[in-house]
């Protein structure tokens, strides 16, 4: 009598990383399954799409493996089938000791776990005995652990070493500014810098200059016309005129390192220039400053596309805070944004406010989702994700009605089901060529769209720090990675994140916004949040009811003090 063999896939990625592990987990099982035919037959696969076995996501209801674990506790499988997964770290990457509850779990109901990565099968039988098995299965579950923790570090560790190697002097490593290349001038760029500062020492505003240096450039080298491809801002000539790397330092987030770079100007030159700056700023010389916010330009409307705008509003002057007292002067502007195409013509019909605070708080939970997958090279069209879902989704609904079509034919002989299995197995061949070629022809458009610093992780750390880029550049990074938090009346959400939100109420007691968190096919873990006017999270509990009680409790403690 043959076993069944249970192939279970897991891939928490999105994305191309997404396409390609998914395929090299189908292909190691298919491989083994024909080589095993004569004892195994393959049962129903199981797969969890774009789950964490970090936080265990693909455990809550609505998961495979949960609905895997469940037809094993009910007895479907015997002694002797197999659970068949690439690496132990498809199973899980919770912390050991979860992993193992898990583990035990699994092998309770008789099933046994086939690694393929190095041929293991683990039973209750050789965890019980001996016990190398179990060690084994710590071990690796201890570092599949660790992996998934590191991948979360990993931007910020490679800071860390950028920063490190500055104060060794590897000034190659780091970028500085814009006419830096390897530490050394870029001429082409160094050039309209020094043109810049001349002009500013002879008194000229930087918005002019900006106007002045916009037209230089459209007689520069292509690849100063492909780095400068909008007209240059008052703002970047003023991050241009106040950057110690002027003089060859390096102004790391922790202290000014000097000496990193090669100078472009002389330490007089570069006085003159701090002297006119802080002249000027004391004189009140500034551009008009268009007040920009971190997330403008990243929000936008689910109806029509258009940008939600940030608006500001004097705030509300109250009892404890009359109009004219310092308590109202120190009260911070109320920012709220809007649909701007409703605002203007209320030519759409999503008429919702969201606060500021509510978005800034989507934004910093679901940047750096962004940031580590430019970091990990991963494709960064939004619809290309799509197709390759939706090619991925039919690609395993359809596996998994051929496994039962191909029952009734095997095992009945039904000459009907003989006729849809083999039309079954066509469309599955199909939807995989499709995919295959989708997948290439994403590589061959990034590869052409030149965008150099957004393909991979080295690029994106050392070419336009996030931590040195400043808003604009920062929002740059964002928008360039089709980054966008969307809105559609009280729900938003967000490309790189499985969590959708719902802006609940403000509860004016507390003076917090609430928004509920919502896990995507899984209701029963949803979160609720509060923000208070500054943007803190102020509490946090799994029903709205356990939040007002925390904040009333809060509020009590603010009283007493
Ligand atoms: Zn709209």
């Amino acid at each position: 009598m043959k076993h069944q063999a249970i192939s279970y896939l897991r891939y928490s990625s999105k994305g191309q990383a997404r396409g390609d592990s998914e395929r090299r987990q189908e292909e190691s099982f298919t491989r083994w399954l024909l080589q095993n035919a004569d004892k195994y037959i393959p049962y129903e696969p199981f797969r969890d799409l774009g789950k964490s076995g970090y936080s265990g996501g693909h455990l809550a209801s609505g998961g495979s493996l949960a609905r895997l674990l469940q037809q094993a506790k009910d007895g479907l499988f015997e002694e002797g089938d197999l659970l068949v997964v690439e690496a132990i770290d498809r199973l899980t990457r919770l912390e050991p000791l979860d992993a193992i509850d898990l583990f035990k779990e699994i092998l309770k109901t008789g099933l046994s776990i086939l690694t393929l990565e190095d041929n293991q099968i683990y039973s209750t039988e050789s965890v019980n005995s001996g016990g190398i098995a179990l060690i084994n299965l710590v071990i690796k579950s201890q570092a599949s652990h660790e992996y998934s923790k590191r991948l979360g570090v990993r931007i910020k560790s490679a800071h860390e070493k950028k920063r490190a190697s500055a104060e060794v002097g590897e000034a190659n490593k780091v970028v500085g500014a814009a006419w830096l290349k390897n530490g050394k001038l870029f001429e082409s760029i160094a050039n309209l810098v020094r043109h810049a500062i001349s002009m500013y020492l002879n008194g000229y505003g930087t918005r002019a200059i900006a106007i002045e240096i916009t037209s230089k450039i459209k007689s520069c080298d292509a690849e100063v016309q492909r780095r400068y491809k909008k007209p240059i801002s008052a703002r970047t000539i003023r991050r241009w005129l106040d950057n110690p790397a002027l003089i060859g330092n390096w102004k790391s987030k922790y202290k000014l390192i000097e000496g990193c770079f090669e100078p472009l100007i002389d330490y007089s030159t570069w006085m003159k220039v701090q002297n006119q700056l802080e002249f000027r700023k004391a004189n009140k010389i500034v551009a008009g400053a268009v007040k920009h916010y971190k997330i403008s330009g990243l929000v936008r409307c689910h109806h029509c596309g258009s940008p939600f705008t940030v608006r500001v509003q004097k705030p509300r002057p109250s009892k404890a805070a009359p109009f004219g007292s310092i308590e109202y002067e120190s009260k911070s502007p109320i920012k709220y944004l809007n649909c701007s195409k409703y605002l203007k013509s209320g030519g759409c019909e999503n008429n919702s406010t969201w606060p500021y605070q509510a978005l800034d708080y989507i934004y910093e939970r679901t940047i750096n989702e962004c940031l580590l997958q430019i970091a990990m090279e991963l494709p960064i069209s939004k619809e290309f994700e799509k197709k390759i879902n939706n090619l991925t989704e039919s690609i395993s609904r359809n596996e998994e009605k051929l496994i039962r079509v191909r029952r009734l034919y095997i095992d009945f002989g039904d000459e009907k089901s003989e006729i849809e299995f083999l039309q079954l197995q066509n469309e599955v061949k199909n939807l995989r060529e499709q995919r295959e070629a989708l997948i290439l022809s994403n590589n061959h458009s990034r590869q052409n769209d030149g965008g150099e610093f957004l393909t991979d992780v080295d690029a994106v750390i050392t070419c336009e720090p996030w931590e040195l880029a400043d808003e604009v550049g920062r929002r740059k990074i964002l928008k360039d990675a089709e980054y966008s938090i969307i809105i559609d009346g009280k729900d938003a959400e967000c490309w790189y994140s499985d969590v959708r939100w719902r802006l609940i109420k403000r509860n004016q007691r507390s003076r917090t916004y609430t928004l509920e968190e919502i896990q995507e096919n899984n209701q029963s873990t949803n979160k609720y949040i509060a923000i208070n006017d500054e943007g803190h999270v102020m509490a946090t509990a799994n029903s709205l009811r356990d939040l007002s009680n925390l904040l009333d409790t809060e509020s009590d403690k603010v009283k007493q003090h």
